[in-house]
């Protein structure tokens, strides 16, 4: 389970036992990287590293790490950025994932201060935490932090203040911890659309998507975990040499489609 002082890079990933953090943790393990996931759900890291080792894919097992952490309590985040760089030897990017990631939350007039304040913490506020205490870690080899926003930071459906706020919030975050943190660490936010994370749950929850589903969007379909991950792996790489500040959307299309009543 342990690598240490390895030339190969490190990956943190926050909400990676499940959905769109996994995939970016499974892309990132078959391309040679190194990953700690963290996630609040104990079961789903755990069926993770054990769905890893039975996939026996080469060594990728050996370079996959799991612990439980609540995003939202600072000493946690601490200490597990802590350890990962004293299981993995060092940290090279950091992917700011977890999020209560549905976003309705109630109406607005009834919407406890608790669950805006749950929504926040869990995706905002957990992200200014992580590149607080991974900052000094990451400058020492010109890494990277991917914050993941949503398509919803710049649309909204009714009943979604907290999570639209969360999201929003983590866009402007994202350009200013990318003019504190530069030149040594570059920050960007991905924002996807619709992504089908049915198949990477810890349980199955199988989701029929209709033919419309997919018709609606500008590409002609829903998006897949690969298409988040993809783009992920391709930001914190070298070769995004000169791209910091910036929100990336990938959602088919759909925030660039103008909808008229027929
Ligand atoms: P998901 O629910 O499948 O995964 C989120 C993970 O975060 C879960 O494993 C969950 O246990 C973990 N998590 C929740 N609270 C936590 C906490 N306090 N501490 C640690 N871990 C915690 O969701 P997903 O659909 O894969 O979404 C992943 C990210 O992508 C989220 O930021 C979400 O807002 C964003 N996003 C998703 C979509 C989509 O269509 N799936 C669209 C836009 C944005």
């Amino acid at each position: 389970m342990t690598l240490t002082h390895s030339p190969r890079k490190v990956a943190y990933i926050t909400g990676g036992a499940q959905g769109i953090g996994r995939g970016i943790s499974d892309h990132l393990l078959a391309n040679g990287w190194q990953v700690m996931v963290v996630d609040i759900d104990h079961e789903a890291g755990e069926q993770y590293l054990a769905d890893q080792c039975k996939a026996q894919q080469e060594d990728s097992n050996t370079r996959l790490s799991f612990q439980t952490v609540d995003v939202c309590d600072e000493s946690a985040v601490a200490a597990s950025i802590a350890q990962t760089v004293e299981v993995f030897g060092r940290l090279d990017a950091v992917i700011n994932n977890a999020a209560i990631a549905n976003p309705f939350q109630g109406a607005l007039e009834s919407l406890s201060l608790d669950s805006w304040h749950r929504v926040l913490d869990t995706s905002l506020t957990s992200s200014f935490l992580t590149a607080k205490h991974a900052a000094r870690h990451l400058r020492e080899h010109g890494g990277s932090i991917i914050n993941m926003a949503s398509s919803r930071a710049l649309q909204s459906e009714p009943d979604s203040e907290a999570y639209a706020a969360s999201k929003g919030g983590i866009v402007a975050l994202t350009h200013a911890m990318a003019m504190s943190l530069g030149p040594e660490i570059r920050v960007n936010a991905v924002s996807p659309g619709w992504i089908d994370v049915s198949d990477w749950q810890k349980t199955a929850q199988p989701e029929t998507l209709s033919a419309q589903d997919h018709a609606q969007h500008p590409v002609g379909r829903v998006g897949h975990v690969e298409d988040i991950a993809a783009l992920v792996a391709f930001l914190i790489s070298d070769k995004a040499g000169f791209i910091t500040g910036q929100n990336h959307v990938v959602d088919g299309g759909m925030t660039r489609k103008m909808i008229y009543q027929e």
